[in-house]
């Protein structure tokens, strides 16, 4: 397969001809959310990303095999070496098993997931059904030199390895500036240098999961489990690393160092990073006040929030950016966002309806122009998945479209292969890559209720055959109308 995609690897700080290890085999994994709490924008945003370069790969021709982790253990409050793990602070907090936490959170995370359109990856692993994995990894940095045990913690030896290997070359960061940056903390006392990380750290008596290990009793670093399911699902190297760009310093850094110092092999050919949403120009944060949950947005149920947003809604948000830009959310952004996103719905339905006879006499130019119109909303996702400048480009087709609904230009004009290559190219971007599902703007219960208003007129004004009318579609939908004393209602046919 000849690849025409683009994609800017991190790695590089370039923009690359996309080339799998093994064509049309692509391995891709993404960190996945540390399901302590509800989803919110950061996640959306990072789930999105990821979600469009699956469907546009897979739309390619690439059969892909997508990874994305739950967390389940490990990952420390801060960041950090030291202090509570998130989910067992959240478990004692609610006083409930912090499996219990980790099952309510990964439900919450499927549901709202599922009402964005994303797609659920292939394989879902969490990092507490993979402690073998990790221990073993462990062991072979141990092994090969790369780590040292101290007082039943196992920490990686960041100097050892950066005498040989570039620490730092992803995130773009000097060694020497992290040495002098870095704070003395508790506990760093176990470490050789500030800068080392946990593979493996000792369980305190108070700590609720913990595992037996070669070390004692203890639990993983958080990025780990990275490195050991990665390996085991996609291989020791793959095609495509993503996540925040939060996670590039340390988490995807160490995961480098980990990956190499066992498997002694880069993990990853591309590293993709998505950008990070402020909020009316903000940084996200809860001690900001500003941090919105997903479900809050659908409900409108948060101060900073004028109206409830649907899902699509977001969505579209979300792709009027390129993932690598910042994005500002803003209730105008979103009022914006759902106008174009309606836009879009009304032509994907327009375009249904619309036929194409294949008689009339054909215009040479129009269809040129079409053709052209098509091939240019490829461009912007054929350029690292520019989402922003496709729809652009789609909208501009749409203007054709529109044209051709409402009659101004004659669709019989285009030849059939030019109709369907329209049809297509506007239907398979929309539903298929970006995702925009069809999303039921109107209530059906607001029709039933104003369908009954006319019902009762019609009665009152003695029109039977509009009554009887009225019934008989009510009864086709399998409804009754109820015409009481007090009033008139309508229930479902038993
Ligand atoms: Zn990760």
């Amino acid at each position: 397969m000849v690849s025409r995609l683009k994609v800017y690897n991190t790695l590089s700080r370039e923009k690359e001809i996309f080339t799998p290890i093994s064509s049309p085999y692509v391995g891709m994994y993404v960190c996945g959310p540390t399901v302590y709490g509800d989803a919110h924008l950061g996640h959306a945003r990072a789930a999105i990303t990821f979600d469009i370069i699956y469907r546009f790969l897979q739309h390619l021709g690439y059969k892909v095999r997508y990874v994305r982790n739950i967390t389940d253990v490990g990952h420390l409050e801060n960041d950090a070496d030291e202090g509570e793990d998130k989910i067992g602070k959240k478990a004692k907090l609610e006083k409930l098993e912090p499996m219990e936490v980790v099952q309510y959170f990964t439900n919450r995370y499927h549901r709202v997931m599922e009402k964005l359109n994303v797609k659920s990856p292939s394989i879902e692993p969490s990092a507490s059904g993979h402690i073998l994995e990790q221990i073993k990894m462990t062991e072979e940095i141990i092994k090969n030199g790369f780590a040292y045990v101290t007082r039943g913690s196992v920490y990686f030896d960041v100097n050892k390895y950066a005498a040989s290997n570039d620490y730092g070359k992803l995130s773009g960061r000097v060694l020497d500036d992290l040495v002098a940056g870095s704070r003395e903390l508790d506990g760093q006392k176990e470490k050789k240098n500030s800068l080392d990380f946990a593979l493996w750290k000792k369980a305190s008596p108070e700590h609720i999961m913990r595992w037996d290990s070669p070390w004692g009793e203890g639990f993983p670093g958080w990025h780990l489990e990275c490195s050991a399911m990665s390996a085991k699902y996609l291989g020791k190297t793959f095609d495509i690393h993503g996540g925040g760009m939060d996670l590039m310093f340390p988490h995807h850094e160490c995961e480098i160092a980990q990956a190499k110092a066992s498997n002694k092999t880069a993990p990853a050919k591309y590293w993709l990073h998505n950008n990070m949403i402020t909020i009316n120009g903000q940084k996200m944060g809860k001690s900001l006040g500003n941090f919105i949950t997903m479900d809050e947005l659908f409900s409108g149920k948060h101060e900073l929030l004028e109206r409830a947003y649907s899902p699509m809604t977001i969505r579209f948000f979300i792709l009027q950016a390129h993932y690598r830009s910042t994005l500002d959310f803003s209730n105008e952004a979103l009022l914006a966002a759902n106008k174009g996103y309606k836009k879009i719905a009304n032509g994907i339905k327009i375009i249904k309806q619309l036929t194409h006879n294949g008689t009339a006499e054909k215009d040479n130019k129009l269809i040129e122009e079409i053709n052209k119109l098509c091939d240019i909303c490829y461009n912007g996702l054929l350029d690292d998945f520019n989402t922003a400048i496709t729809i652009a480009d789609l909208f501009n087709l749409l203007k054709k479209i529109n044209s051709f609904y409402t009659r101004q230009l004659n669709i019989d004009l285009l030849d059939e292969e030019t109709f369907l290559k329209m049809k297509n190219t506007f239907l398979i971007l929309t539903e298929e890559v970006l995702g925009l599902s069809n999303e039921n703007i109107a209530r059906p219960e607001s029709f039933i209720d104003g369908l009954l208003l006319i019902y009762k007129a019609a009665k009152d004004n003695k029109e039977y055959d509009k009554v009887d009318q009225i019934r008989s579609f009510f009864k086709n939908e399998g409804l009754v109308i109820k015409d009481m004393k007090h009033g008139i209602d309508w229930a479902y046919e038993e």
